[in-house]
This record gives C-alpha cells, sequence and structure tokens, in this order.
C-alpha cells in the first residue's frame, strides 16, 4: 500500500529530469510516447490518491499540448514602451516638460523588471490569455506557458467580465543561477542572463519546457479592467495586489529630488530583489494626468525609464580553472580578486571557451575590466593591458582532462574542448545513462534517476561496475524496495548475454551509434577483432569514414578503455557477434540496388545480401563491390560506370546466389518472382 508513494515520487523524478535532458540538453533517453506513457500513470496514480498531489508535480503545470507555432494576438490596449533617459540631468528634463502642462505633480517610481513584456488577460475572473509584447500592437499567444507561471493566480476573487494586466515575466535569480550551474555542470551553453533564460522558456513551444524553467511574473500595470474606474496608477497596483498578482513595489512622490534619490536607491538594493532590473520607471501617478500628457507616435509622454549602465570595474585575473562538464567539455573559469559589482562581491567570470581567451588574449596575472552583465554571470570586457605584467604567457586549455588525465580533443564542428576518457569520472552520468539505453546495452530496471543515486553513492566508478552490484547495493538506495533491487540486478545480468555490438554502442565512443556498432560487430565478428583492425581496415568498410576510423582507434589504444573493457570481459559480459551471418558467400561485399527490381523487392535482396554477410548500401562510392540495376536505373548506374563499378542484372545477381546456408530460400524467391 505505501508502494505508490515510492512510485510517485519516481515517477515526477524521472519526468522532471528527462524532460530536463530532452528539452535543454539535447539528449532524450526516452521517447515522446515513453514520457507520455508515464505522465499518464502518474496522473492516474494522483487521480487515486488526491491527496498526494503537490503543486509542483510534473502534472500539474503542463497546461496543453504543444503548438508548432505561435498564433498572433491582436493586443486590445497597446503595450507601449518607454523613453530611456541615462541620467539625472535628462529627469530633469523630463519633470520640466511635465511642469509645462500640470501644476501639481505626482509620480510613481518603480523599478524596470529585466524580463519579458506581456498582457494576461482574464474573463469573468478566470485566465483565459497571455501573449507577448511583440510589437505592442500585436504579439504571440503563449497562453500554454503564461499558464505554468508559478506565482499568476489563475483564478480572482473579483469577478470582473474583462480585465488585462501587463507585467514581466521573469527567471529569479536564484532559479536562474541554479539553471546555469546545472547546465556549467552538463556541459551545455550557459544563458547569458535570466531574461535570455525566460524568453528561451516563454517561448517554448512545449509548455512542459516553460514549467520545468520555473518562471515568475511581476504585474506592472492595468491595461483595462471592466466595470471599474480608477483615479491613480498607484490605486491600481494596489487593487491588483488585493486580487493576488504579484506587483511591482513603488514610490509615491511629486518631488524631483526623490525621484533622483529614489533611482539611486534603487540600484543600491538591486541586489535584492527576486529579479535583474535594468532601470527605474518614473510614471505620472494620476491617470487623468497621463490623458492631458498624452503620447508621441512612438513613447507615452508621461513616463520615462531611467538605465543603469553596466557597472564595470578593474580586477587582477588570479587564476584560471578549468571545470569538466557532463558530456565532457572543459569550461576554462576566471578567479578575480573580489570586487563589488551592482551589490554583490565577483570573485570568479566566465571565459566561455579557448577562442573567447584568445580572442581577449586574457592571461593570468593580468588586470581585467569585470563587467556584470544581466547582474549574475560577471564577464571579462578586456584586458587592461598597460598594467599587464612581465613574463605573463598566453593561456592554452590543458590538452589532458583536469579531472582523469585523458587527451582533450576539439569538437571537429565546434569550439568546445571534451575530454576523451572512457573512465572520466565526470562524465560517469552520462556515460552510465547512455550504457543501459535502450538503443545500448537496452538495462531496464535502472534509469537516471537510480544511475544518479548510484554514483552519487559511489557504487559504480565506470560502466564495467554496474556487473558488480548485489540486490543489497541497489535495495539500499532511496526509493528502491527489494522487487525492484531484485529486477535491476537481474536486467544488468541479462544483459551480459546481449550481442557485441550493443556493447559497442554502449561504449559512448564518438560517432558509433547503434547502426555504426552493428556493422563494426558483424564485420569482425567479436570485440577482440575489433581491438586488432588497424585504420585501414576501417575506412575500408562502408559507412565507416576517416573521422570515425580515427575516433574509434584512439578510443581502443586509450589505456583508460583498455582497462574498461577489461573490466567487462573480467564480468563476464559478452564479447562475440551472435548474429553473423551463417553464410560468408558476399564477405566483404557491398551491394547497391538501383532501377525497378522485378525479380524480387528491395527488402528481400537486401536480406539476400545480408544473410551472406554482404553489405546492401544506398549509395554508389568506391568501396562497391557491384551495382544490381533494375529497369530504369539512373544517377546511381551513371555513377557506377563513370567509377568502373561492375553492373549486375537482377539475373547475373541470382546466379551469384548458388551455394550457401541461403540458396534454397533465394532460389524460391527467384521462381515465386517469375510466376
Ligand atoms: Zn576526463
Amino acid at each position: 500500500m505505501e508502494d505508490y508513494k515510492a512510485r510517485i515520487r519516481e515517477l515526477r523524478e524521472i519526468l522532471e529530469y528527462n524532460s530536463k535532458l530532452y528539452y535543454d540538453m539535447d539528449a532524450p533517453t526516452m521517447s515522446d510516447y515513453e514520457y507520455d506513457h508515464l505522465l499518464r500513470e502518474l496522473e492516474d496514480l494522483e487521480a487515486a490518491h488526491p491527496e498526494e498531489v503537490t503543486p509542483d508535480s510534473p502534472t500539474q503545470h503542463v497546461g496543453g499540448t504543444a503548438s508548432n507555432s505561435f498564433a498572433p494576438v491582436q493586443h486590445e490596449v497597446p503595450l507601449e514602451s518607454l523613453q530611456d533617459v541615462f541620467n539625472a540631468d535628462e529627469v530633469g528634463e523630463f519633470h520640466n516638460r511635465v511642469r509645462e502642462q500640470l501644476v501639481n505633480v505626482e509620480y510613481s517610481v518603480e523599478p524596470k523588471v529585466d524580463g519579458l513584456s506581456v498582457a494576461i488577460e482574464y474573463r469573468d475572473g478566470r485566465f483565459v490569455r497571455g501573449a507577448t509584447r511583440g510589437d505592442g500592437r500585436t504579439g504571440e499567444d503563449v497562453t500554454e506557458n503564461i499558464r505554468t507561471i508559478q506565482n499568476l493566480p489563475m483564478v480572482l476573487p473579483d469577478k470582473l467580465p474583462h480585465l488585462i494586466v501587463r507585467g514581466e515575466v521573469y527567471m529569479a535569480k536564484t532559479t536562474f543561477a541554479a539553471l546555469n550551474a546545472e547546465r556549467e555542470i552538463t556541459g551545455e551553453p550557459l544563458f547569458a542572463n535570466p531574461r535570455n533564460a525566460a524568453a528561451g522558456s516563454l517561448r517554448q513551444q512545449d509548455p512542459k519546457i516553460a514549467a520545468q524553467r520555473k518562471l515568475d511574473v511581476v504585474i506592472f500595470n492595468l491595461q483595462l479592467a471592466d466595470g471599474k474606474t480608477f483615479e491613480k496608477h498607484t490605486d491600481t497596483l494596489d487593487y491588483m495586489k488585493s486580487q493576488g498578482f504579484p506587483t511591482i513595489p513603488y514610490l509615491r512622490t511629486g518631488d524631483l529630488d526623490m525621484v533622483n534619490a529614489e533611482i539611486v536607491r534603487l540600484n543600491e538594493d538591486r541586489a535584492e530583489l527576486p529579479y535583474d532590473m535594468d532601470g527605474a520607471v518614473i510614471k505620472l501617478n494620476d491617470l487623468s494626468d497621463r490623458e492631458v500628457l498624452g503620447s508621441t507616435s512612438k513613447v507615452p509622454r508621461w513616463a520615462i525609464a531611467y538605465k543603469y549602465p553596466p557597472e564595470q570595474k578593474p580586477s587582477k585575473l588570479v587564476d584560471i580553472v578549468v571545470q569538466v562538464g557532463r558530456t565532457g567539455v572543459l569550461t576554462p573559469k576566471a578567479v578575480v580578486e573580489p570586487v563589488r559589482l551592482a551589490g554583490t562581491t565577483v570573485t570568479n567570470a566566465t571565459l566561455h571557451n579557448q577562442d573567447f581567451i584568445t580572442e581577449k588574449d586574457i592571461r593570468i596575472g593580468d588586470t581585467v575590466i569585470v563587467q556584470k552583465a544581466g547582474e549574475i554571470i560577471p564577464e571579462i570586457v578586456r584586458v587592461d593591458l598597460s598594467k599587464r605584467p612581465d613574463g605573463v604567457k598566453p593561456y592554452h586549455l590543458p590538452d589532458r582532462c583536469p579531472v582523469c588525465g585523458a587527451k582533450v580533443e576539439r569538437d571537429e564542428d565546434g569550439v568546445a574542448m571534451r575530454c576523451t576518457g572512457a573512465e572520466c569520472p565526470a562524465q560517469l552520468l552520462r556515460y552510465l545513462e547512455h550504457f543501459t539505453s535502450r538503443e545500448a546495452m537496452d538495462i531496464d530496471g535502472v534509469g537516471p534517476a537510480v544511475l544518479r543515486q548510484m554514483v552519487e553513492a559511489g557504487l559504480v566508478q565506470t560502466a564495467a561496475d554496474l556487473y558488480k552490484l548485489t540486490v543489497q547495493d541497489i535495495a539500499q538506495l532511496d526509493r528502491m524496495g527489494m522487487k525492484s533491487a531484485q529486477n535491476a540486478v537481474h536486467a544488468i545480468e541479462q544483459s551480459k548475454r546481449n550481442d557485441v555490438s550493443r556493447l559497442i554502442c554502449g561504449l559512448g565512443i564518438r560517432q558509433i551509434g547503434a547502426k555504426a556498432a552493428r556493422t563494426l560487430a558483424q564485420h569482425f565478428g567479436s570485440f577482440d577483432a575489433l581491438e586488432r583492425a588497424t585504420i585501414e581496415e576501417l575506412t575500408a568498410i562502408d559507412d565507416i569514414g576517416e573521422i570515425t576510423a580515427r575516433f574509434l582507434r584512439d578510443w581502443l589504444d586509450s589505456p583508460q578503455s583498455q582497462d574498461l573493457m577489461r573490466r567487462f570481459r573480467a564480468a563476464g559480459v559478452n564479447m562475440e557477434c551472435l548474429d553473423k551471418p551463417t553464410d560468408d558467400t558476399f564477405q566483404g561485399m557491398t551491394f547497391v540496388l538501383t532501377g525497378a527490381l522485378t525479380r524480387f523487392t528491395r527488402d528481400e535482396a537486401t536480406e539476400m545480401i545480408q544473410s551472406r554477410g554482404g553489405k546492401a548500401s544506398g549509395s554508389v562510392s568506391k568501396k562497391t563491390t557491384y551495382v544490381v540495376a533494375g529497369e530504369a536505373a539512373g544517377s546511381k548506374l551513371a555513377k557506377a560506370q563513370e567509377l568502373g563499378i561492375p553492373v549486375l542484372t537482377e539475373d547475373e545477381f541470382l546466379a551469384m546466389l548458388g551455394g550457401g546456408a541461403g540458396s534454397d530460400k533465394l532460389e524460391t524467391d527467384g521462381q515465386m518472382s517469375m510466376l
């Protein structure tokens, strides 16, 4: 009876973890189908046990199905933008312009939240729609993503027929820091600032991601309220607050000095706000005054936005530390002497990658100008070359992994530097997830959540350690009963008998996926034979290119890999190809089928070739042995003739099938086709 509780917790963890993998890391470990399936299971369990439903359950913040594009929304009340000012003089000019038309002036001063402006609409007290600002007149319908916002009320106490509020969607600084910390660990590109992160989240096609990212909103304007009248802007804020909206804090004053003092104070206190702000908004508080002043063609005359300059300060670059992410990517980080910036103490700054360091010629010992952009991740703007000490050297990322000592390689198509260690502890969890996945060793019962616990408990240091786990080892983990532990051990044990192609795939060698692993297993027949393969032998195989062969050979040659394979062998993991062809008539040959075949279907021909140890390929290359051409063969035939590759008719191909295990079947096939 307590089982359902554990299952609910497990499902939540799996679902959250996987949507993260899927949406943030581009590394899905489960199909949409499976995801939906587990989500349904969780929904059913929660329906049966309503007391278990929590607001943060994955079932609660999924607002609907993903759409392919956002529908346009015409804003009933335009979402205007404000004129920016950058100093106290410009604030004074604004004040003077206002005073030309008004005698008694009252302002509200509010923080300008650095997020995404949205219009949120309610009918009869219920949330019905949310839209981005867009160009101010037409935005995008992001209703389902807005629905996932944690602090936005869905139902209001007053059931006004129609209410529209305007707010700024943001990612709280703490949420942002946690998200980026995680991305740093996983080796993903960091979000530059909370605004980018919030924007990316709000415009996700799938509301599940927006829900994952934990967005918040702060409301700063009442756009429309059917059946209500207000005199002051601050009255509308108070009203919205009474309706449960998280509203912007404000100061009311008619005094220009107070306005300026508030601008300064907000800047000093900005570190304490949950959101980023990039300025202060000064508005006329009396709503009828706003009508007197009106708007220009672009901006209202009754408000301005004071923009704070990004704060920059010099500091000394003490060191560069290199972290290894979960995908093996090396990320350099600058350690600087502590410096106060935008209300926080900064001790390190992002360096992104080697190219960034090289481009700015950043060296340890330099005096660097540090800036807090987006208030969270400090960055290095430039080096103050006038202060460069003698003898400092250009910085290069290490060519060995700082965690495991394995060789580091630059991604062939990017700037990232990656550790190639097969047993690198920094990459262990990712390896294990891949190793146990369906396309690799297909081990049921050890999902990502369980693997993470195993790693954290120190039970596994390499994938081979999975084979040493006992039922007791696994049963001691959180949320694992004796039964699940037995199942897991059984599944692990079973996987020892997998075809070696699954093992090869599970090793996570770059560019060796399930398909290449199968090709290699069938070509070499065993891991031992694969281990001895030369680059030439590898590249001679169709589908194995120069780069893949090099990655593979490097992997096989690394001491870490050899150690790992030794452990797999000791554990009794199968190293043989189990679905080797029994007839080797076509061993080492590659066929390309082209044109309209009349004697057999393409699938039949492919099977005839494969059952004799040959390969059927889709394109003609120098590696092609024969082209089998049916009627109306086109470009492939031409290519074959150009390369001087022998071309067979269907009859000639059938004639080659004499003898061997598959011949009976094939003759039958041939005869049947002729009938
Ligand atoms: Zn490493």
